[in-house]
């Protein structure tokens, strides 16, 4: 099993999981898989400092494999800001929402929400999440080779499949197969040991692409946050995501707001993940779909209503 420790770990001939501790907002997991002479990066990271260091490390494979092809598994900051670091040859897959969503919450509008004064609440909460990384003068660079349909990739001679599994996490997700040797980055389709984040949803489309993922009978996997996993860690948000999505519909059908379905809900034996306030954005996600007429709530108000929670539920 492999340690759930930082750096990188060898986690099948020629694949290669760079993993950071505790997995929490912005503590994203990465990926290398060497062919001959060319390498697929899967995911860059929140800043430019880690993924230097992530790229450093990997360098004694990379000087005789280089970095010819990468993708970013969705549009989250902590899965492609730094994008920049890559050579410019470098060609960046993603599914054609990425763009949209890192240039909505670009490195800006993150340094933006740590700088502003929103009420000691938010402010706190929002240092604890973002304050460790560092998103002034982050230059954003996004995929340049859309991920339409299932692909195939050959890295220097090795087989790797690029799936879009979306829209579940994100409007984009891609999930990175490499068959030959059964290993899957799962990117935030899979989060490990804390509470999965759903930003698009619905929880069915989800749980859909968790069962493809166990349908490909991987038997390592790399989650986008927590330790290496197998199908097991998949079953269990496909669980946390049958709760959640079945909770919300019956508060919605009960004619609940979605506030008062995420503030009042039970989260049975989820309660004791780390981030349990993230329920808050998978409700109004899930919301958004029973309600197509419900209005947008932004970034703020949802990071908000997540550091209320937090603290009504924490004390
Ligand atoms: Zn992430």
């Amino acid at each position: 099993m492999t340690p759930y420790t930082r750096g990188l770990h060898e986690i099948a001939d020629g694949v290669w999981a760079w993993l950071q501790p505790d997995g929490g907002w912005g503590w994203s997991n990465a990926g290398l898989v060497a062919g001959q002479g060319a390498s697929l990066l899967v995911d860059t990271l929140f800043d430019l400092a880690l993924t230097g260091e992530m790229l450093a490390a990997m360098k004694p494979v990379t000087d005789a494999h280089p970095i010819t092809d990468a993708v970013n598994t969705h549009g989250n900051g902590d899965h492609c800001f730094g994008n920049a670091l890559l050579d410019a040859a470098v060609r960046i897959h993603g599914a054609p929402e990425v763009a949209e969503r890192a240039h909505h919450e670009s490195p800006e509008v993150i340094s933006a929400l740590l700088a502003l004064d929103f009420g000691p609440l938010l402010n706190d909460y929002a240092r604890r999440a973002f304050g460790p990384f560092a998103f002034d003068g982050v230059p954003l660079r996004t995929p340049d080779t859309p991920v339409l349909a299932a692909t195939t990739l050959d890295v220097g001679g090795r087989q790797v499949r690029l799936l879009p599994l979306g829209p579940a996490h994100t409007a984009g997700d891609v999930a990175v197969h490499v068959p030959e040797v059964n290993v899957l980055f799962s990117g935030d389709l899979l989060f490990v040991g804390g509470t999965p984040l759903m930003w698009t949803g619905p929880a069915r489309s989800w749980i859909d692409a968790c069962e493809a993922m166990i349908a490909l009978e991987p038997e390592v996997i790399v989650p986008g946050h927590g330790p290496v996993t197998t199908v097991e860690g998949v079953r269990e948000v496909q669980a946390y995501l049958r709760h959640v999505g079945d909770r919300a519909r019956e508060a919605h059908a009960a004619g609940k707001t979605w506030e008062q379905a995420a503030f009042e809900m039970d989260l049975d034996r989820f309660a004791r993940l780390p981030l349990a306030e993230r329920v808050v954005v998978t409700t109004y996600a899930e919301y958004r779909h029973l309600d197509p007429a419900l209005p947008e709530a932004n970034q703020l108000e949802l990071f908000g209503l997540m550091a209320r929670w937090e603290s009504e539920r924490n004390g």
